[in-house]
């Protein structure tokens, strides 16, 4: 999405665009999506939500977003009717993209971007920037990939690789110790080559490059691709309690599920386990995640996925079944056995792990309990950027020549998360148009 609003933008104002896209077809986590381009209507919102986001990004998202939307009906983009009440604990709003991101925004982006002479390179990577000698703008960019080594020589370049969500060690080095226990939840070729060779032209990473957006999956041996990114993802976990490998609850999970995510992926060996009991099932849990959506039942898909759920008649039975995946089932039944007490007596804040939100007790049989491991999505943190998407140094002067698009420009989210899809189409107009006035 970025790199496709980036170059039709570009070209709207008059540059002529090489499009580099490293995989076979583009696309990118973009064809991958629920096709929801949403987003919350004012700062203030953004702010409740993403309270450590950097608030010129986040404005100029709120500010831009209506226009951008219009700008990509206006390239052949199809979209069904506004929808409100969408993601964000139901403030979000916006556009869903009809029937499916590849058909309704992929191709006609494609289209626009051709029918303007413009040159699309599959399996063409981005490896290195150039850089002028003297001045330190980039000048250009070394491609890759099968048909050899190519160098493009521009007045401007606009990176938009999706994030390092792809690439264990980055994530290693700043997300998490237990990195290599995620499930990526998006398009592989998404490595962190834009924030390398960023830092490489001078660029600073942003804040928050701990921070992503994820959703929990069924723990191993679930299997888990594209098909069921979205059918198996335990998006009801906020209704649940959450346990780590020590039988603990370590996050107030009511919040929501992208939080607890993050949470966990920071645990022992980044699994952890949601628990809830037959009320809480059917009241809660089989609700549909959005306004119109599908239910997906977690005891019918996630054994369908090669996942487990485990099933009791008591507290007692259930961390008993807990112990054979590693938990202590005496601390596990303490743990369920005090939230309930603390919820029954209306005292979730004296729980030595307050929560604030669906008080829903843990008292009607059968329990269960679903195995879980972080899954992710997209990295928050990435280039430093302003509101003209120039990659920024570390002083907060621009780096001549380059910007940044996407995931790739950190800093609009951070922990909480206000639409993908719609920062992508955002940073990419602004970083196209600028870019192309440079150029
Ligand atoms: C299952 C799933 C469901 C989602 N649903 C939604 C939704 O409904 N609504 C929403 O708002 N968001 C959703 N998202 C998130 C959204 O898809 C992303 O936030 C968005 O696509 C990011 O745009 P981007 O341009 O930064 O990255 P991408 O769309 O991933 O594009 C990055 C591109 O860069 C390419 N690339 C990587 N490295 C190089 C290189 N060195 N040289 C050249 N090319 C390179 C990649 O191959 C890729 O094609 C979803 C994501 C997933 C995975």
């Amino acid at each position: 999405m970025g790199g496709l609003a980036a170059a039709v933008a570009a070209q709207g104002d008059g540059a002529r665009v090489v499009l580099a896209e490293k995989a076979p077809t583009c696309g990118g986590a973009f064809a991958l999506a629920g096709g929801y381009v949403w987003t919350v209507p004012t700062l203030d919102l953004y702010q409740t939500i993403v309270p450590q986001g950097d608030a010129a990004l986040g404005r100029m998202l709120v500010d831009d977003f209506e226009e951008a939307v219009d700008w990509l009906r206006e390239q052949g983009a199809r979209f069904g009717p506004r929808r409100e009440g969408l993601f964000a604990h139901g403030v979000g709003r916006g556009y869903r993209l009809e029937p499916d991101p590849v058909s309704a925004g992929i191709a006609p982006l494609i289209a626009a971007f051709e029918r303007a002479g413009g040159r699309l390179s599959c399996e063409a990577p981005a490896r290195q920037l150039l850089l002028d000698e003297e001045t330190g703008r980039v000048v250009g960019a070394r491609l890759g990939g099968p048909r050899g080594p190519r160098t493009v020589r521009c007045g401007a370049v606009v990176l938009a690789t999706g994030g390092f969500q792809g690439d264990v060690e980055l994530l290693t080095r700043y997300v998490s110790p237990w990195a290599d226990r995620l499930f990526l939840r998006a398009s592989s070729t998404s490595t962190g080559d834009g924030l390398r060779m960023a830092l490489a032209a001078g660029a600073a990473g942003s804040r928050g490059l701990q921070a992503f957006y994820g959703h929990l999956l069924p723990a191993p041996p679930a299997r888990i691709d594209p098909a069921t990114f979205r059918t198996v993802a335990l998006y009801y976990s906020p209704e649940s309690v959450a346990l780590n490998l020590h039988g603990e609850r370590f996050f107030d999970e009511s919040m929501a599920d992208e939080l607890t995510t993050q949470a966990l992926a920071r645990q022992p060996e980044a699994r952890g386990f949601l628990v809830f009991d037959e009320a809480c099932y059917r009241e809660h849990v089989l609700r549909p995640h959005l306004p119109d959506g599908p239910v997906h039942d977690p005891l019918v898909v996630i054994p369908a996925a090669g996942g487990v759920v485990l099933r009791a008649d008591s507290l007692a039975d259930l961390a008993a079944a807990l112990s054979a995946h590693g938990v202590p089932p005496r601390v596990a039944q303490a743990t369920l056995e005090s939230y309930d007490a603390a919820i029954a007596a209306g005292a979730p804040e004296r729980l030595t792990v307050p929560r604030r939100k669906r008080l829903h007790r843990l008292h009607r049989p059968p329990f269960y309990a679903i195995p879980v491991q972080p899954a992710i999505t997209f990295t928050h943190g990435g280039v430093r950027v302003d509101t003209a998407c120039r990659a920024l140094d570390r002083d907060g002067r621009p780096v001549p020549g380059l910007y940044v698009a996407g995931v790739d420009a950190g800093g609009i989210f951070y922990e909480g998360y206000v639409g993908g899809l719609a920062a992508s189409l955002v940073t990419g107009l602004r970083a196209g148009i600028h870019a192309a006035r440079v150029a």
